[in-house]
């Protein structure tokens, strides 16, 4: 039996003894990696080690399959039925909520994000997610289909079998949901990568599976690295489907290992380089509210973060003031993200503080103008001001590459055509936040932009409901709401003969 960890929070905000098993998640058991490999997991505040898990090879990756081939024959699949799937999956929702602080707590420790964010929003959203697909798991229906008097014809929308899921660090369990949920509510069993930064929320919630009593197999977890884990599920034949999330880079990758081994269906949650456009009419203290959010919500570790900000020419100097006021406000409440009062915590880890850092310089060497931040603070963890960048060009790196990190640049524009033509000017199509008080004006903007998502007058707020996804270079499919059982199911026509 492998190890646990209890972590000891002694927090202004949250005190409390958490355990964790340390292995691998086989078959509802934890279970030692076959190679015996470990990896540290680090706290981003401190940059100090928090404790080792367990990480496997493709071997473990063969065992989960193992486990989650024998659980869909047996136990799920067509085994169970929708019903009693959704009650499992109301389950989880209701000990996830029961042991919420605990989950938040670990999440916020792993990645730096602030308590009482992670408490009060990413992790209801991650149960909403589990509670919105409970009650889809009955409700997946195929049809029946006229076709002559001799034949009785339908539909049936039928699971993949075992499913692979890799998904990254910057909200682990809320990814987490968004995987799990639809993929378990159509019946198929999972074999499941966390990211190898953060792997310990989703260690807590292995109790929280077994305790919901799903049966042995049907949800496997196998923490390590990409090109090794990753890499392993991508490439197994006997996974039928992938679901990514994480960067174009490793999407290309992903697809390419999928082909060439059994054509596994693949969807692609990828990166993006999102404009928030601010028209002259726009609503100008919500507006710098949420396009602050928009860009340094999460430390601007969020794939739709609007890092690129066009502001009209008339509503430029008037935003910019009280944007840079919004932003120094933010500067001057970083720090441990279990303190009162702390608003912006640190990067993830050194290798994104060290890309981030290298974005600013790329900038500055371009010509570009840092108005506030740029620089790191204090002297421990991976802190970076929050960073609003000027004089910038559209073909710097500061304005083409997703940065991933708390850092803006200001764009001022003129007219309505100008800047859906600069703003839909990327390889990205993630998503477009768009503030104007005129609603023919927003309704005409959010068709144009090429986006998956358009949010006017608020930024980056998903709902379990309605489909989230990339165009463009962003994704291939789309995940959440009723849209997402269809990426985790194939469609089978039945004809049976009632003539002659
Ligand atoms: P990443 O692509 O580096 O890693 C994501 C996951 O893929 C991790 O679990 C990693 O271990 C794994 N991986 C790495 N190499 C692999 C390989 N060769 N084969 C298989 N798996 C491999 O991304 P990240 O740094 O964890 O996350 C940041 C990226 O994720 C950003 O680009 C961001 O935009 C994107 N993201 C997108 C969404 C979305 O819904 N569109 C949501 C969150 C994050």
């Amino acid at each position: 039996m492998p190890a646990t960890y209890t972590h000891k929070f002694d927090t202004p905000v949250y005190k409390a003894d958490v355990t964790i098993k340390t292995g691998l998640f086989i078959g509802n058991k934890w279970v030692d990696p076959v190679e015996g490999k470990t990896i540290e997991v680090i706290n981003p505040a401190t940059g100090k080690v928090i404790t080792s898990v367990s990480i496997g090879t493709s071997q473990d990756v063969d065992l989960a399959v193992k486990a989650a081939e024998e659980a869909y024959k047996t136990s799920w699949g067509l085994r169970c039925s929708g019903r009693e799937r959704g009650k499992l999956l109301y389950k989880l929702a209701e000990l996830m909520d029961r042991d919420i602080a605990e989950l938040a707590a670990l999440e916020s420790l792993d990645v730096g994000k602030v308590f009482s964010a992670t408490k009060d929003g990413e992790i209801p959203a991650a149960i909403s997610t589990f509670r919105y697909y409970a009650g889809w798991a009955d409700k997946v229906q195929g049809k029946t289909i006229e076709t002559t008097d001799a034949k009785f014809t339908y539909t049936r929308h039928e699971p993949f079998g075992v499913v692979g899921q890799i998904i990254p660090w910057n909200f682990p369990l809320f990814m987490l949901s968004w995987k799990l949920g639809p993929a378990l509510a159509t019946g198929n069993t999972i074999v499941l990568k966390p990211s190898e930064l953060t792997p310990l929320s989703a260690l807590k919630l292995t109790d929280l599976i077994i305790e919901a009593g799903f049966p042995p197999g049907v949800v496997n977890i196998v923490n390590g690295y990409g090109p090794e884990v990753g890499q392993a599920i991508s490439e197994h034949p006997r996974i039928r489907k992938v679901a990514f999330t994480g960067s174009t880079l490793v999407g290309r990758k992903i697809l390419k290992a999928s082909s060439e081994t059994n054509l596994k269906v693949v969807t692609l949650e990828l990166g993006g380089k999102s404009p928030s456009i601010v028209f002259d009419d726009a609503d100008l203290d919500k507006t710098v509210r949420w396009v602050s959010y928009g860009i340094f919500g999460n430390m601007g570790q969020a794939c739709t973060a609007g890092s690129r900000i066009f502001i009209q020419e008339g509503i430029f100097d008037a935003f910019v003031e009280k944007f840079v006021a919004a932003t120094e406000h933010l500067s001057n409440n970083i720090g441990d993200p279990f303190h009162n009062g702390t608003l912006h915590g640190p990067q993830v880890s050194q290798l994104q503080f060290d890309r981030v850092m290298g974005y600013i310089e790329s900038g500055k060497s371009e010509g570009a103008k840092v108005l506030l931040g740029g620089e790191r603070h204090g002297n421990e963890g991976f802190f970076i001001k929050p960073t609003i960048i000027t004089d910038v060009h559209l073909d710097m790196k500061v304005t083409r590459e997703e940065i991933f990190g708390p850092v803006c640049t200001l764009i001022k524009f003129k007219t309505e055509e100008e800047v859906i033509e600069k703003g839909n000017d990327t390889e990205y199509g993630l998503a477009a936040h768009i503030f104007t008080e005129n609603l023919n004006r927003a309704i005409r903007v959010s068709n144009a932009v090429e986006a998956g998502s358009a949010w006017v007058n608020i930024a980056q707020i998903t709902d379990t409901a309605v489909p989230f996804g990339g165009y463009k270079n962003s994704g291939i499919g789309r995940e959440l709401g009723e849209y997402a059982l269809s990426t985790y199911t194939q469609v089978k026509g039945v004809h049976i003969n009632i003539g002659p």
